[in-house]
């Protein structure tokens, strides 16, 4: 049974408690922190990148920033927009070209300048047009005076009605020849900051647009169809490209190109269309360049592209976490304090949802003593629980509104997880009371925090190949397999007398639907081996977590407190942790009555919590025959 979270405090406390100074003396509410002005001074956590960021931009230089989503990449983009200098600033124009029409000509003013001169020249070209209407006119008249006169009045009427048809339908030739400005930089009085993110080809690098008539006096000039890119209107600032891999390998090459000349000619990026006939003039790009993505973003990127970002800039690595200090949880307030602000509409928040605010970040950093970076997450947090405080027409965001937001607010992985868990009790797939041979309730983590129980079975047969036993499981799953009982086969050896490489291991998950991260599951592989090799049941009201070394040491793992409260949910009462994670368990009190939780430091430990005493007795014995696993590696030493 879960507990109703009761213990949360009243809702909607009165102004005056909840703006009174706290104890300790700090904040009481997030309005009374001040926000920064500049865009740079509001990033939190990311010391390195901020420096790096500040460096690049007096000297112009490219930056990669790697790392996890919604920790302030683009922010930094952004902020180095802010920080670049801005006397360079220039508008773009494009001018037909009266030699080739197909090369329209690119001119560059002062920024600003563009527009006037645009302006100018259209009322230049009313002028004439107004003129050459007048003379039409006068024309007109002239013939309808002749036929009037001469009572040829046919023949003045058709004439009369050529000329208004000229007029009527001909683009006049003067308009046509007006510029266009395809780069403005008139209002911003800071350098332009682009997002080029999951551009195609056209967007990024520039376009000129089909044109269905293309003659007959019924079609647009080629200059006019030219489109800058992402590119072109950053020149003079920065162009940021997050999940810079994804970008195709085409495009990615244009950039270098792009990069290196300072100056990329645009021209139609589809081919059957009237636009791939037109190229224009070289048209400046000279921008600075912020690329962005996860670590996988470096094998997928073009290595051109990426050794001259390196060659010409600095790549920085974004901080997952900040440390848990007094500091950088005044720092978080802040941070709350930002978000509350941009968002505009949702109520500050006093000291207890400032508390359970920072309560969660320690949660998902998922490190001892550490307050998480992701901060995207964090803010979308705050503004749930800020919309609840609101919808309630609470003056102020409490714990409460907090408490229930997080509940709200869930990734789609532990949403998904939770349904997963529903399906397979309905089938009676999760088993946690009894004991059974070869199964092992392991967990495991998805995204950043979802945790799911992951049973694990062994089973094994007399070796069928002539090279011996094999590891028979699919993906994921055979590499960590293989893994651990490399791991565990000398363990296997002593206390068995089995050698693993006469039989045949089959493992498998049991209803995985999402994908298994990582080794944490190899503790769980290799007890449920050694189960299904000696025939002892393993408890099934027991979970366990934890990686296996070379050595047999049970190594820390990501994700426990997930892990712990999946266990939890999921009706298990015992959860075996490595030791060294001791310090990440940060489970909700709820879940605390539901589960004891043993620290292990060997697969010894693990194996003798999990396996069922009555039958595991002769190879318990065994077991606590080896005091220390080191005394037993000493004793084994000489044989080798
Ligand atoms: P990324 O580009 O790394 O995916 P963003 O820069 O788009 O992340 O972050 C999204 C939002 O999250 C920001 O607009 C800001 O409100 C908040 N945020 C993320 N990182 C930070 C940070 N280091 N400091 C302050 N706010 C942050």
């Amino acid at each position: 049974p879960v507990q109703p979270e009761a213990a949360a405090p009243e809702l909607s406390p009165s102004p005056a408690t909840a703006t009174a100074a706290t104890p300790e003396g700090g904040v009481a509410t997030s309005s009374q922190i001040e926000v920064p002005a500049s865009l740079i001074d509001q990033v939190i956590g990311q010391e390195r990148a901020v420096e790096v960021i500040r460096k690049a931009a007096i000297q112009r230089r490219h930056v990669m920033m790697i790392g996890s989503p919604g920790t302030g990449k683009s922010m930094l983009a952004k902020a180095m927009a802010e920080l670049l200098p801005k006397e360079e600033l220039q508008d773009i124009l494009v001018y037909p070209n009266s030699d080739d029409s197909n090369n329209p000509v690119i001119r560059t003013v002062a920024g600003g300048r563009g527009k006037q001169i645009v302006a100018a020249h259209k009322a230049e070209a009313k002028k004439k047009s107004q003129f050459r209407q007048t003379l039409m006119m006068l024309l007109m008249l002239g013939i309808a005076g002749y036929a009037i006169i001469t009572m040829q009045l046919l023949m003045g009427l058709i004439a009369g009605a050529f000329v208004f048809m000229a007029l009527r339908y001909s683009t006049p030739r003067e308009e046509a020849m007006v510029p266009k400005l395809l780069v403005s930089n008139d209002t911003k009085n800071i350098a332009p900051f682009i997002d080029g993110t999951g551009s195609h080809a056209g967007a990024l690098l520039g376009d000129v647009r089909h044109d269905p008539f293309q003659s007959g006096g019924l079609e647009t000039p080629a200059h006019d169809r030219v489109e800058a890119g992402a590119i072109h209107r950053s020149n003079g600032g920065v162009l940021f490209i997050d999940e810079i891999n994804t970008l195709d390998p085409h495009s990615q090459q244009n950039l270098l190109t792009a990069l290196q000349e300072g100056e990329f000619p645009i021209t139609g990026q589809s081919e059957r269309s009237s636009g791939a006939m037109v190229r224009t003039e070289p048209v400046p790009c000279k921008f600075v360049m912020v690329a962005a993505g996860n670590i996988d973003a470096i094998q997928g990127m073009h290595p051109a592209l990426r050794s001259r970002i390196r060659g010409y800039g600095y790549e920085v690595y974004m901080a997952e976490s900040m440390e848990d200090t007094p500091e950088n949880r005044q720092k978080y307030v802040r941070f709350i304090a930002q978000e509350v602000k941009n968002d505009g509409k949702i109520p500050h928040f006093d000291q207890s949802g400032i508390d359970e605010i920072i309560r969660e970040a320690r949660r998902r950093s998922n490190r001892k003593g550490h307050l998480t970076l992701k901060l995207r997450d964090m803010g979308g947090l705050i503004r749930v629980a800020g919309d609840i405080a609101r919808q309630e027409n609470a003056p102020i965001t409490t714990a409460a509104h907090v408490i229930t937001a997080k509940k709200t607010a869930r990734s789609i992985e532990d949403q998904v997880s939770d349904e997963v868990t529903r399906h397979l009790r309905e089938y009676e797939m999760t088993v946690v009371e009894g004991t059974r041979i070869g199964r092992v309730n392991g967990l495991a983590v998805t995204g950043s925090d979802a945790g799911s129980v992951l049973p694990i079975m062994a089973e094994v047969t007399p070796a069928i190949g002539k090279e011996g036993g094999e590891v028979i499981a699919t993906g994921m799953l055979k590499e960590i397999a293989q893994e651990s009982i490399k791991n565990v086969s000398a363990l296997l050896k002593k206390f068995t007398g089995k050698d693993v490489k006469n039989i045949d291991i089959h493992i498998q998950f049991i209803g995985t639907y999402m994908g298994v991260e990582g080794d944490s599951a190899s503790v769980s592989v290799a007890t449920a081996v050694v189960s299904a090799i000696e025939g002892i049941p393993v408890r099934q009201d027991l979970a366990m977590t934890g990686s296996l070394s070379v050595r047999g040491d049970v190594l820390p793992i990501g994700g426990v407190t997930y892990k712990i409260e999946a266990a939890a949910k999921a009706g298990i009462k015992t959860v075996l942790i490595p030791r060294m994670n001791v310090g990440d368990v940060l489970i909700e009190e709820k879940y605390k009555p539901l589960v004891t939780i043993i620290p292990v430091d060997t697969i010894d430990d693990v194996l003798k919590y999990a396996l069922v005493p009555e039958n595991s007795e002769s190879f318990l014995t065994k077991l606590k025959k080896m005091a220390m696993r080191s005394t037993a590696m000493i004793a084994e030493a000489p044989e080798i």
